[in-house]
Protein backbone atom coordinates (compact mmCIF):
# COMPACT_ATOMS: atom_id res chain seq x y z
CA UNK A 1 0.00 0.00 0.00
CA UNK A 2 1.22 3.65 -1.19
CA UNK A 3 1.72 6.33 1.38
CA UNK A 4 -0.12 9.31 0.78
CA UNK A 5 1.72 12.66 0.51
CA UNK A 6 1.10 13.39 3.32
CA UNK A 7 1.95 10.43 4.98
CA UNK A 8 5.51 10.60 3.13
CA UNK A 9 6.13 14.01 4.76
CA UNK A 10 5.55 13.17 7.91
CA UNK A 11 7.58 10.32 7.38
CA UNK A 12 10.09 12.67 6.25
CA UNK A 13 9.98 15.41 8.62
CA UNK A 14 8.74 18.38 7.03
CA UNK A 15 4.93 18.56 7.57
CA UNK A 16 4.84 22.23 8.77
CA UNK A 17 4.14 22.40 12.36
CA UNK A 18 1.68 25.52 12.25
CA UNK A 19 0.11 26.58 14.74
CA UNK A 20 -2.22 29.57 15.91
CA UNK A 21 -0.88 31.59 18.30
CA UNK A 22 -3.36 34.72 20.85
CA UNK A 23 -1.68 38.00 19.38
CA UNK A 24 -0.30 38.70 22.49
CA UNK A 25 3.14 37.70 22.67
CA UNK A 26 3.63 34.58 25.28
CA UNK A 27 0.32 34.01 24.83
CA UNK A 28 -0.08 30.07 24.99
CA UNK A 29 -0.18 28.27 21.77
CA UNK A 30 -3.39 26.58 19.82
CA UNK A 31 -2.60 23.63 18.45
CA UNK A 32 -4.94 23.44 15.29
CA UNK A 33 -3.24 20.98 13.00
CA UNK A 34 -3.20 16.83 14.19
CA UNK A 35 0.60 16.72 13.59
CA UNK A 36 0.90 20.07 15.46
CA UNK A 37 3.40 19.33 18.48
CA UNK A 38 5.85 22.20 18.51
CA UNK A 39 6.68 25.12 18.32
CA UNK A 40 7.30 26.26 14.37
CA UNK A 41 11.07 27.39 15.13
CA UNK A 42 11.75 23.88 16.87
CA UNK A 43 10.86 22.51 13.55
CA UNK A 44 13.73 24.45 12.03
CA UNK A 45 12.89 24.67 8.80
CA UNK A 46 15.89 25.12 7.17
CA UNK A 47 16.25 21.64 7.43
CA UNK A 48 13.93 20.37 5.03
CA UNK A 49 15.35 19.17 2.13
CA UNK A 50 14.42 21.07 -1.15
CA UNK A 51 10.64 20.07 -2.67
CA UNK A 52 10.38 19.11 -5.83
CA UNK A 53 6.46 19.17 -6.23
CA UNK A 54 4.52 17.38 -8.99
CA UNK A 55 3.96 17.91 -11.86
CA UNK A 56 7.29 19.65 -12.64
CA UNK A 57 7.36 23.31 -12.26
CA UNK A 58 6.71 25.01 -16.01
CA UNK A 59 6.42 28.44 -16.81
CA UNK A 60 3.18 29.61 -17.45
CA UNK A 61 3.23 33.45 -18.43
CA UNK A 62 0.27 35.56 -17.20
CA UNK A 63 -2.18 37.64 -19.34
CA UNK A 64 0.24 40.67 -20.51
CA UNK A 65 -1.56 43.70 -18.65
CA UNK A 66 1.25 45.66 -19.35
CA UNK A 67 -0.71 46.36 -23.26
CA UNK A 68 -3.33 48.78 -21.80
CA UNK A 69 -4.35 52.04 -21.45
CA UNK A 70 -3.06 54.13 -18.90
CA UNK A 71 -5.65 54.76 -15.78
CA UNK A 72 -4.81 57.41 -13.19
CA UNK A 73 -4.43 54.62 -11.08
CA UNK A 74 -1.33 54.18 -12.51
CA UNK A 75 0.66 56.88 -12.02
CA UNK A 76 -0.51 56.79 -7.75
CA UNK A 77 1.88 56.91 -4.65
CA UNK A 78 1.16 55.34 -1.13
CA UNK A 79 -0.59 57.95 0.38
CA UNK A 80 -2.39 58.84 -3.01
CA UNK A 81 -3.56 55.02 -3.49
CA UNK A 82 -4.33 54.77 0.24
CA UNK A 83 -6.91 57.96 0.49
CA UNK A 84 -8.50 56.91 -3.09
CA UNK A 85 -9.26 53.05 -1.54
CA UNK A 86 -10.56 54.56 1.86
CA UNK A 87 -12.88 56.67 -0.51
CA UNK A 88 -13.71 54.35 -3.41
CA UNK A 89 -16.94 53.79 -4.39
CA UNK A 90 -16.32 51.90 -7.61
CA UNK A 91 -18.08 48.97 -6.37
CA UNK A 92 -21.16 47.38 -4.53
CA UNK A 93 -19.10 46.54 -1.49
CA UNK A 94 -18.84 49.83 -0.30
CA UNK A 95 -21.96 50.23 1.03
CA UNK A 96 -21.56 48.12 3.64
CA UNK A 97 -17.88 48.49 4.99
CA UNK A 98 -17.31 49.90 7.82
CA UNK A 99 -13.36 50.61 6.03
CA UNK A 100 -11.43 49.95 3.06
CA UNK A 101 -8.32 47.38 3.75
CA UNK A 102 -6.15 48.10 1.59
CA UNK A 103 -2.66 45.78 2.64
CA UNK A 104 -0.26 45.64 5.20
CA UNK A 105 3.73 44.67 5.24
CA UNK A 106 6.99 46.11 3.86
CA UNK A 107 6.76 48.14 0.99
CA UNK A 108 10.19 47.11 -0.41
CA UNK A 109 9.26 42.89 0.24
CA UNK A 110 10.34 40.01 -1.17
CA UNK A 111 7.16 38.12 -0.34
CA UNK A 112 3.56 39.30 -1.68
CA UNK A 113 0.37 37.45 -0.37
CA UNK A 114 -2.73 37.98 -1.89
CA UNK A 115 -6.16 36.70 -0.35
CA UNK A 116 -9.73 37.20 -0.66
CA UNK A 117 -10.78 40.16 0.80
CA UNK A 118 -11.61 41.17 4.41
CA UNK A 119 -13.76 39.53 6.67
CA UNK A 120 -15.20 41.01 9.89
CA UNK A 121 -12.86 41.24 12.21
CA UNK A 122 -10.43 42.72 9.02
CA UNK A 123 -12.97 45.23 8.30
CA UNK A 124 -13.38 46.54 11.70
CA UNK A 125 -9.74 46.83 12.58
CA UNK A 126 -8.44 47.69 9.14
CA UNK A 127 -5.75 45.38 8.52
CA UNK A 128 -6.15 42.24 6.55
CA UNK A 129 -5.88 38.55 7.77
CA UNK A 130 -6.14 39.47 11.78
CA UNK A 131 -8.73 36.81 12.35
CA UNK A 132 -8.15 32.85 12.59
CA UNK A 133 -7.23 32.49 9.15
CA UNK A 134 -4.47 35.28 9.53
CA UNK A 135 -3.24 33.57 12.54
CA UNK A 136 -2.67 30.79 10.40
CA UNK A 137 -1.25 32.81 7.93
CA UNK A 138 1.17 34.64 10.27
CA UNK A 139 2.61 30.39 11.53
CA UNK A 140 3.04 30.01 7.93
CA UNK A 141 5.26 32.44 7.56
CA UNK A 142 6.87 32.26 10.95
CA UNK A 143 7.57 28.18 9.44
CA UNK A 144 9.80 30.73 6.73
CA UNK A 145 11.37 32.59 9.05
CA UNK A 146 9.22 35.62 7.57
CA UNK A 147 6.63 38.05 9.07
CA UNK A 148 4.28 40.41 8.37
CA UNK A 149 6.15 43.72 8.15
CA UNK A 150 9.67 42.02 7.55
CA UNK A 151 10.06 41.56 3.90
CA UNK A 152 6.43 40.24 3.34
CA UNK A 153 3.21 42.60 2.24
CA UNK A 154 -0.45 41.30 2.64
CA UNK A 155 -3.05 42.32 0.11
CA UNK A 156 -6.51 40.85 -1.29
CA UNK A 157 -8.19 40.65 -4.67
CA UNK A 158 -10.81 42.97 -3.17
CA UNK A 159 -10.69 45.83 -0.43
CA UNK A 160 -14.22 45.55 1.09
CA UNK A 161 -15.65 43.40 2.79
CA UNK A 162 -18.05 40.74 1.01
CA UNK A 163 -21.18 41.20 3.38
CA UNK A 164 -21.47 37.38 5.10
CA UNK A 165 -17.94 37.05 4.07
CA UNK A 166 -19.14 35.62 0.68
CA UNK A 167 -16.82 34.88 -2.36
CA UNK A 168 -16.21 38.58 -3.94
CA UNK A 169 -17.81 38.31 -7.61
CA UNK A 170 -16.19 38.54 -10.84
CA UNK A 171 -17.35 42.00 -11.18
CA UNK A 172 -16.33 43.16 -7.78
CA UNK A 173 -12.35 42.12 -8.40
CA UNK A 174 -12.95 43.76 -11.60
CA UNK A 175 -13.98 46.84 -10.36
CA UNK A 176 -10.94 46.32 -7.64
CA UNK A 177 -7.96 45.03 -9.74
CA UNK A 178 -6.30 48.21 -10.44
CA UNK A 179 -5.59 48.85 -6.96
CA UNK A 180 -3.79 45.73 -7.04
CA UNK A 181 -2.12 46.02 -9.93
CA UNK A 182 -0.45 49.22 -8.71
CA UNK A 183 0.13 47.85 -5.44
CA UNK A 184 2.39 45.14 -7.14
CA UNK A 185 3.70 48.01 -9.32
CA UNK A 186 4.93 49.96 -6.20
CA UNK A 187 5.98 46.38 -4.28
CA UNK A 188 7.86 44.97 -6.87
CA UNK A 189 7.89 41.73 -4.88
CA UNK A 190 10.33 39.25 -5.72
CA UNK A 191 7.48 36.42 -5.31
CA UNK A 192 3.95 36.45 -5.38
CA UNK A 193 1.53 33.95 -3.45
CA UNK A 194 -1.92 33.70 -4.30
CA UNK A 195 -4.16 32.29 -1.67
CA UNK A 196 -7.24 30.64 -2.99
CA UNK A 197 -9.31 30.90 -6.05
CA UNK A 198 -10.55 34.96 -5.52
CA UNK A 199 -6.82 35.92 -5.58
CA UNK A 200 -6.09 32.98 -8.84
CA UNK A 201 -9.24 34.40 -10.77
CA UNK A 202 -8.07 38.64 -9.94
CA UNK A 203 -4.41 37.90 -10.80
CA UNK A 204 -4.33 35.18 -13.39
CA UNK A 205 -7.79 35.27 -14.39
CA UNK A 206 -8.62 31.71 -14.23
CA UNK A 207 -10.77 29.81 -12.82
CA UNK A 208 -9.54 26.20 -12.53
CA UNK A 209 -9.20 24.02 -9.64
CA UNK A 210 -6.73 24.92 -6.82
CA UNK A 211 -5.27 21.71 -7.00
CA UNK A 212 -4.57 21.66 -10.53
CA UNK A 213 -3.11 24.89 -10.34
CA UNK A 214 -0.70 24.57 -7.58
CA UNK A 215 2.89 23.28 -8.23
CA UNK A 216 3.40 25.57 -11.35
CA UNK A 217 5.89 28.78 -11.76
CA UNK A 218 3.61 31.20 -13.14
CA UNK A 219 4.41 34.71 -13.75
CA UNK A 220 2.87 38.00 -13.36
CA UNK A 221 4.74 41.18 -15.37
CA UNK A 222 7.90 39.22 -14.93
CA UNK A 223 7.21 37.99 -11.36
CA UNK A 224 7.76 34.48 -10.52
CA UNK A 225 4.09 33.25 -8.80
CA UNK A 226 2.85 30.57 -7.05
CA UNK A 227 -0.81 29.57 -6.13
CA UNK A 228 -1.85 27.94 -2.77
CA UNK A 229 -4.53 27.47 -0.68
CA UNK A 230 -6.38 29.83 1.26
CA UNK A 231 -5.45 29.78 5.00
CA UNK A 232 -9.22 29.88 5.56
CA UNK A 233 -9.79 26.00 3.56
CA UNK A 234 -6.85 24.90 5.48
CA UNK A 235 -8.48 25.59 8.73
CA UNK A 236 -11.33 23.34 7.27
CA UNK A 237 -9.24 20.64 5.22
CA UNK A 238 -6.03 20.43 7.66
CA UNK A 239 -4.49 17.37 5.73
CA UNK A 240 -3.92 19.76 2.87
CA UNK A 241 -1.52 21.41 5.22
CA UNK A 242 0.95 19.90 3.83
CA UNK A 243 0.19 20.45 0.10
CA UNK A 244 0.40 24.25 1.36
CA UNK A 245 4.14 23.93 2.90
CA UNK A 246 5.26 22.37 -0.72
CA UNK A 247 4.31 25.39 -1.76
CA UNK A 248 5.82 27.48 0.14
CA UNK A 249 9.04 25.72 -0.64
CA UNK A 250 8.64 25.88 -4.14
CA UNK A 251 7.71 29.64 -3.72
CA UNK A 252 10.75 29.74 -1.71
CA UNK A 253 12.75 27.99 -4.03
CA UNK A 254 11.72 30.19 -6.95
CA UNK A 255 12.21 33.79 -4.59
CA UNK A 256 16.31 31.92 -4.23
CA UNK A 257 16.68 31.63 -7.45
CA UNK A 258 15.01 34.96 -8.53
CA UNK A 259 17.80 36.14 -6.16
CA UNK A 260 20.65 34.30 -7.12
CA UNK A 261 20.12 32.64 -10.53
CA UNK A 262 23.04 31.41 -11.06
CA UNK A 263 24.02 29.34 -7.61
CA UNK A 264 22.68 26.16 -7.79
CA UNK A 265 19.82 25.37 -4.40
N1 LIG B 1 -9.30 36.22 4.26
C1 LIG B 1 -8.75 36.91 3.25
O1 LIG B 1 -8.69 36.44 2.12
N2 LIG B 1 -8.26 38.10 3.50
C2 LIG B 1 -8.27 38.64 4.70
O2 LIG B 1 -7.77 39.73 4.83
C3 LIG B 1 -8.84 37.91 5.75
C4 LIG B 1 -9.37 36.70 5.50
FE1 LIG C 1 -13.57 50.15 -4.40
FE2 LIG C 1 -12.41 47.77 -4.24
FE3 LIG C 1 -13.90 48.62 -2.23
FE4 LIG C 1 -15.06 47.90 -4.52
S1 LIG C 1 -13.92 46.56 -3.12
S2 LIG C 1 -15.51 49.76 -3.32
S3 LIG C 1 -13.52 48.59 -6.02
S4 LIG C 1 -11.99 49.52 -2.93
Amino acid sequence: MSLSREQMLVEMGITPIWVLRDTAPGAPVVEVGEAAVAEPEARAPEQAPAFVPEPAPVARPAPDVARRPMTPVDTLNWPELAKQVADCRACPLCEQRKQAVLGVGDLNPDWLFIGEGPGAEEDVKGEPFVGQAGKLLDAMLASLDIARGNRVYIANAVKCRPPGNRTPEAAEMAACWPYLERQIALLKPKIIVLLGKAAVHAVLHDDKSLASLRGKRYEYAGIPLVVSYHPAYLLRNLPDKAKAWEDLLFARRLLREAAAPELPF
